[in-house]
């Protein structure tokens, strides 16, 4: 069954439920706490919270998403895509876990020919509710508790929350280990995840976030993986390897003289490339351009990781070109906005692909250096200095430095990185303020500072989270989910 077709069934199964089927929002989040859309939910968030009535009690949607927090797992995995598209049912007020179950259940079984013997289903640890309603459909020996990690979700940051309940899909033993979805992810492939948003969470790293308020109202909201639907129903091994994407792999391969399934370790190398040009692509379509800030930068180190590793196989010449038109064919007609303007999106990735190996060249040289000295020392971990020269000097960005050391089996003084990088920011903030000031007499501040103490400014955390800007330190978290 071809991805369109999937996507088709979908649509149809909960259109024919009562959901007002809604197109797709654009990659650039509207949401001021993300940079990206990383879940179906987002664009229907303000429904969720009650800041605004929602037009239809039920949606149905194919959303296009990016999640960098998976952009380690590509090419590694089976299962994570750095853009995919999640197929999904939201219910505001409406329904709840006794039809959303079901509903996912009759899909996945009538419309898509699954063998109830091959689900698998998770709940959270305390929802008995959702374990009785599975219990109609599934044996109990196929039905797991997990905890929060797996079965609460958020987007990652405040806001919507809930208990959720997965449903896997048993590829069998040539796949892993058995024991069900808790012994082994790549066996039991997750497809679906469908969460009963009921409350609000505040801000906390990974999941110790505080709980604020329970929700106006019960809500659904649920996630199908459209790759991963096309991995199961093609029998394919991987996302990579699906209708919509075999053509960009395959060109990778072309590009840079292999066959893919030829060689384990390049054959990761042309995923990233496959998966990290079309994730491109997509942003590009949706306005992003290459920067060093933000959603750009985002882009920038896809590009750049994708130009990279098409050049360690062995490209001689540049590849974006004819990656972005692979690219077009197989995504423009879900996507037209590929088509439409096909010339400009292929021009600054080309473009970046062009820059990028002038410092990739100059960069390299000094890098390399810099190791042979490290070694002949018989030390192990390139300097904070090295580092930072190559940043700074040559433009060459920290986690690529990262990722090349650790190639060459030496780490990086990171800290000492951050510290020169910091003492820069200082500085030049300095200069700055000495520009601005000239001979103001700050001595009209002191009794302020006597009388109420010393202040610490957390305007460069807050403010740059709030205006989407992202460093290097928090880049991997912002469209981060579990
Ligand atoms: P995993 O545990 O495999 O990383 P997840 O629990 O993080 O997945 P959810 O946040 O529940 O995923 O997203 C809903 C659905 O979206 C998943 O059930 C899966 O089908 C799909 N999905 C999630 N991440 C990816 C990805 N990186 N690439 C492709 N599909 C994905
Ligand atoms: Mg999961
Ligand atoms: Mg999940
Ligand atoms: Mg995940």
């Amino acid at each position: 069954m071809d991805t369109a077709e999937i996507r088709r069934r979908f649509l149809n199964h909960f259109a024919q439920r009562g959901h007002t089927v809604v197109p797709s929002a654009s990659l650039v989040a509207q949401d001021p706490t993300l940079l990206l859309v990383n879940a179906g939910m987002v664009p229907f968030k303000p429904y969720f919270l009650g800041d605004l009535a929602p037009p239809w009690p039920r949606a149905t949607s194919v959303q296009k998403v990016v999640r960098t927090v998976d952009i380690e797992n590509v090419g590694r995995t089976a299962r994570h895509a750095s853009f995919f598209q999640m197929c999904g049912n939201f219910s505001f007020g409406d329904y709840f876990k006794a039809e959303a179950i079901p509903f996912a259940f009759e899909l996945l079984v009538d419309g898509y020919g699954f063998k109830p013997d091959d689900l698998w289903a998770t709940v959270y640890l305390d929802d008995d509710e959702a374990e009785r309603i599975w219990l109609d459909l599934l044996p109990a020996e196929r039905i797991q508790r997990r905890d929060k990690e797996d079965n609460y979700w958020s987007m990652g940051v405040p806001g919507p929350c809930g208990p959720c309940s997965e449903i896997y899909f048993d590829r069998g033993a040539a796949y892993g280990r058995e024991g069900g979805p808790i012994a082994d992810e790549d066996r039991y492939l997750e497809v679906w995840n469908l969460v009963f948003m009921q409350f609000e969470r505040g801000e906390g790293a990974g999941y110790d976030y505080p709980i604020l308020r329970e929700l106006p109202a019960r809500n659904i909201d649920t996630g199908m993986g459209l790759e991963r639907m096309a991995t199961v129903l093609q029998g394919v091994d991987n996302v990579y390897e699906i209708d919509i994407s075999r053509p960009v792999l395959d060109a990778a391969g072309r590009l840079t003289g292999r066959r893919y399934g030829a060689d384990p370790a390049a054959d990761v190398r042309l995923r990233v490339i496959a998966d990290h040009s079309r994730t491109a692509a997509m942003l590009i379509a949706d306005g992003v351009v290459p920067s060093n800030e933000g959603r750009g930068y985002v882009l920038r180190r896809l590009l750049r990781r994708a130009v990279r590793d098409a050049r360690l196989l062995g490209a001689r010449e540049p590849v974006m070109g004819e990656l972005f038109g692979v690219i077009g064919e197989a995504m423009g007609p879900i996507y037209p906005e590929l088509v439409d303007n096909a010339d400009t999106i292929t021009g600054v990735a080309v473009a970046e692909e062009t820059s990028f190996a002038d410092t990739l060249r100059t960069g390299t040289t000094i890098f390399d250096t810099a190791v042979r000295q490290v070694r002949a020392t018989g030390a192990s971990t390139l300097g904070g200095d090295e580092a930072f020269k190559l940043h700074d000097t040559y433009g060459f960005p920290i986690d690529l430095t990262l990722e090349m050391a650790a190639e060459a089996g030496l780490t990086v003084d990171e800290a000492g990185f951050r510290r020169l990088m910091e003492r820069q920011r200082q500085t030049a903030k300095a200069d700055r303020a000495a520009r601005r000031i000239g001979n103001l007499d700050l001595s009209a501040f002191r009794p302020i500072l006597a009388s109420s103490g010393p202040t610490q400014f957390t305007g460069y955390e807050e403010l740059s989270r709030e205006s989407g800007v992202v460093g290097l330190v928090d880049f991997a978290g912002i469209a981060g989910i579990g």
